[in-house]
């Protein structure tokens, strides 16, 4: 969760949803590891008694508790063998142990402290295993009830292991079937999630769909299709406290829909720090992501050459990852001094300057569960270069001069053509026709990207769990028409 600790998406969407959730008045309490790189601070109180986690053989841990601006109380799980890295992801090892523990002590944190929540909401593959807990060493206690809502952010990591692993867990064998959370004979903490949870969610209403296809399940494709009924996708919102143009402390002016004077001062900010020729009526691309083939800019760098030759535009990248990327966008900056601009690494001041002095924002992903960046772009009046997929479809309106619709600029094949083309007829609508480049930008600007809407929806989905859980247990045997969501429309 943002900001003790954040790899992608999944850190913002949970500290929005919890200021949400602490607004709407529930008692929130986020569970997560205490990583290497979190200290201790005053307002962090350790529990007098060290949590006992029923793992095999068990183990204590600290657990930190502090509250949270929102007024929700943030729990910090101490356990220095297991978490005393700085990296949330131990990369080129099995890091299935260090999350299945922390899945036991979700659990043994509400029996040592009588605090039984009626829904337990769970993100990725870390916490596939509290659904499975719920619904088996938990039937008999006073935890049956808990609803728990499992999310998805990316389907392409699952947490495999040995089938050992259960051993470990404190989980009886017979759960390893492939009917349940054993897939290709290995334990699969994503899938146990999916099979266990009494509800399913996916960052994005399109990503839901996607999911149950072979081209974008990786392999649960089939896992997903037996949930439909109990999934549903919501797509992500904007932490407006942190990305809003007309009061982002890190700019060097801020800006709005009626004032865009800012964005002009950004733009040449932007220019000078990656010492890109200062002029405004060149238009600045940029790409902000992880380098990895999920996010295709390898496209990007395919075409990088003839983009350079066949149009004016400068190119600035944000971004560390696959090494040959990483040179090669390093390469091109040396290549194009004054036209393409390069930082390798992660910075998150410089990601604002990008998102509010570029002019237009590439995202040509393979898959795209949400996406957060071309949201933050639009709202910051930067308009998004998308393909057509997951959360990007539905986020992003294609240009339709005609109809005088569109925030952006979509395309539909992953290839360095397509994204090519996508790009040309951004820059020819940039110098050929400013004035639909300005309404782009105000529609963009006046897209609805709060929380607010989607925070109500899993709220929604908290009490579709409740309701299906209490009726599965026969608790709940009123005449009353089960809890139905309304139907959610993309945005
Ligand atoms: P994913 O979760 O797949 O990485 P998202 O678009 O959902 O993709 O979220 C990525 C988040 O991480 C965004 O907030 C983005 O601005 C940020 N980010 C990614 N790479 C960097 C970087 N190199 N420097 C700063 N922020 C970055």
């Amino acid at each position: 969760m943002t900001p003790r600790a954040k790899v992608g998406g999944l850190a913002d969407v949970v500290a929005a949803l919890t200021k949400e959730m602490a607004r709407f008045g529930h008692d929130t309490r986020i569970l997560m590891p205490k990583y290497g790189s979190m200290q201790p601070e005053p307002t962090w109180e350790s529990l007098s008694a060290p949590l006992d986690v029923h793992i095999s053989p068990p183990e204590q841990a600290r657990l930190w508790q502090c509250p949270h601006d929102s007024g929700a109380t943030e729990l910090f799980l101490e356990h220095d063998e297991l978490y005393g890295l700085q990296e949330v992801y131990l990369p080129n090892r099995d890091n299935t142990n260090r999350f299945v523990f922390l899945c036991r002590a979700v659990i043994d944190y509400c029996h040592q402290t009588g605090w039984f929540p009626d829904v337990i909401h769970c993100h990725d593959w870390m916490s596939g295993l509290v659904p499975v807990y719920l619904n088996t060493t938990e039937v008999d206690g006073p935890l049956h009830v808990a609803a728990s809502v499992f999310t998805i952010h990316n389907m392409q990591h699952q947490g495999e292991a040995s089938p050992g692993l259960l051993t470990t867990a404190g989980l009886p064998q017979h759960l390893m079937n492939p009917d349940g959370i054993a897939h290709n004979g290995r334990v699969n903490m994503l899938k146990a999630g999916i099979y266990h949870a009494t509800k399913v969610t996916t960052v994005s209403p399109n990503y839901a769909r996607e999911v149950q296809t072979p081209a974008y399940g990786w392999g649960l494709n089939e896992a997903l299709h037996n949930r439909e009924k109990d999934t549903i996708g919501i797509l992500n919102g904007v932490d407006t406290d942190e990305w809003n143009p007309a009061t982002d402390p890190t700019l060097p002016a801020n800006f709005s829909l009626d004032d865009l004077s800012g964005k002009a001062i950004c733009k040449q900010a932007l220019q000078e720090r990656f010492d890109l020729e200062v002029d405004a009526s060149i238009p600045v691309y940029a790409a902000i992501a992880r380098l990895y083939s999920q996010k295709g800019l390898d496209l990007l760098a395919e075409i990088l050459d003839g983009l350079m030759h066949d149009m004016k535009i400068q190119i600035v990248i944000l971004g560390s990852g696959d090494p040959a990327l990483e040179e090669a966008f390093q390469n091109a900056a040396e290549r194009y001094p004054g036209r393409v601009g390069c930082f390798i690494g992660y910075d998150s001041k410089l990601s604002h300057l990008i998102e509010a002095g570029a002019d237009f924002f590439i995202m040509p992903s393979r898959f795209e569960p949400c996406g957060l960046n071309q949201m933050y772009s639009m709202a910051y009046g930067t308009l998004p270069i998308v393909r057509e997929t997951g959360g990007l479809l539905d986020s992003v309106q294609q240009y339709q001069p005609l109809k005088e619709e569109g925030t952006g600029f979509r395309f539909a094949e992953a290839s360095a053509a397509a994204l090519y083309h996508t790009i040309g007829w951004s820059c020819a609508v940039w110098y050929d026709q400013p004035e639909e480049i300005a309404k782009l930008r105000q529609r963009a600007m006046k897209r609805d990207a709060s929380w607010a809407h989607s925070a109500r929806l899993y709220q929604d989905v908290y009490l579709w769990a409740i309701d299906t859980r209490l009726r599965g247990l026969g608790i709940l045997k009123d005449s009353r028409t089960p809890f139905t969501l309304p139907a959610v429309p993309s945005r």
